[in-house]
């Protein structure tokens, strides 16, 4: 009987050296507190997605704790939604419809995204309204009565294509497509539309897809329009697609721009936050290498444009 009692002991002493080896080896923290960052982005013809994914492979490198992925979206409004009801945890937006969702104006009306929280601005997203360069197409009248793709549904693009045409005044009179870039590029290549809206970073892969192909034309914002838009709405900027940033288009083109940003749930830890955008800065060659634009992200700019709260984590890591 005795013996059995010892023998239990020892048994019982064994098991709990081991599980204190098992947690040596695995620390408790490491073994179950991976956190899962899934970053919305936008179509795979846009500039989001390839950032994104390289924002995802940037958390899975350097931050042992971190399992992420970026996934397709429909762009802006998709992505305010998601990071709202938790479906992501990262994502990226233009500063003009974070700043409508947040407030809850205009299409967000009743809808207020106030969980919504900054981390940083981009780069800019330059509006390209695209037609084929033999298209009879050359001015936003020209565009009475024709199919037009404003962008996806739930894009930020969409928002920026009807606040145009209607400060033009001809938002009735066309008839409106909603499709992604890659697929409203390949309509204006088969000639199903007339033209296509994009808020996207230059130069633009698909279009310069389109631009090499059958040729592109960028129909140009004229400078009153630019003007009472920047009043009316002041996230945008005039800006000019320098000539030949795509291949046959040799005049400089006025538009407006927005930023490009990203935003978290304020619920997501502070210390998380604060690892996820030292990251990314730690590591932009990483952006740089996958898209232009990751070349103009920079610490410095981080915070120009910012319209609404920082997250805490966020102002921690940019030492405000
Ligand atoms: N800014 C675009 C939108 O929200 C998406 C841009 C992109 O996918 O690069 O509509």
């Amino acid at each position: 009987m005795v013996e059995r009692i010892i023998i239990f002991i020892i048994g019982l002493s064994l098991i709990f050296l081991l599980s204190l080896l098992i947690m040596g080896i695995f620390p408790y923290e490491e073994s179950l507190q991976h956190s899962a960052v899934i970053i919305g982005t936008g179509s795979t013809g846009g500039t989001y997605f390839p950032l994104g994914s390289g924002m995802a492979r940037i958390f899975n490198i350097y931050l042992k704790d971190v399992v992420s992925s970026a996934i397709v979206s429909q762009g802006s409004v998709d992505n305010i939604n998601m990071i709202d009801n938790k479906e992501v945890q990262l994502a990226l937006a233009q500063n003009d419809v974070v700043y409508y969702a947040y407030n809850g104006l205009r299409m967000f009306e009743g809808k207020e995204r106030n969980s919504l929280r900054a981390v940083a601005t981009l780069y800019p997203e330059v509006i390209h309204v695209v037609v084929r360069k033999d298209s009879p197409v050359n001015n936003f009248n020209d565009l009475i009565g024709k199919k037009v793709v404003v962008g996806a549904e739930r894009s930020g693009t969409a928002i920026n294509a009807e606040q145009i045409l209607k400060a033009y005044d001809i938002y009735e009179e066309i008839e409106p497509v909603y499709l992604a870039f890659d697929e409203a590029i390949d309509q204006i290549r088969s000639g199903n539309v007339a033209a296509a809206f994009l808020t996207i970073g230059t130069p633009a892969k698909v279009v310069t897809e389109l631009a090499n192909d059958v040729g592109a034309k960028i129909i140009a914002i004229d400078q009153d329009i630019i003007e009472k838009l920047e009043e009316e709405y002041p996230f945008y900027t005039a800006v000019i697609i320098p000539g030949r940033t795509y291949q046959g288009e040799e005049e400089d083109k006025k538009t407006l721009a927005v930023k490009a940003m990203i935003v978290v749930n304020k619920e997501l830890g502070n210390n998380l936050v604060y690892r996820l955008a030292q990251a990314i800065y730690e590591h932009v060659d990483v952006l740089a290498e996958v898209h232009d634009k990751g070349k103009v992200i920079s610490l410095e700019a981080a915070l120009e444009g910012i319209p609404i709260p920082l997250h805490p984590g966020a102002e921690d890591y940019f030492g405000r």
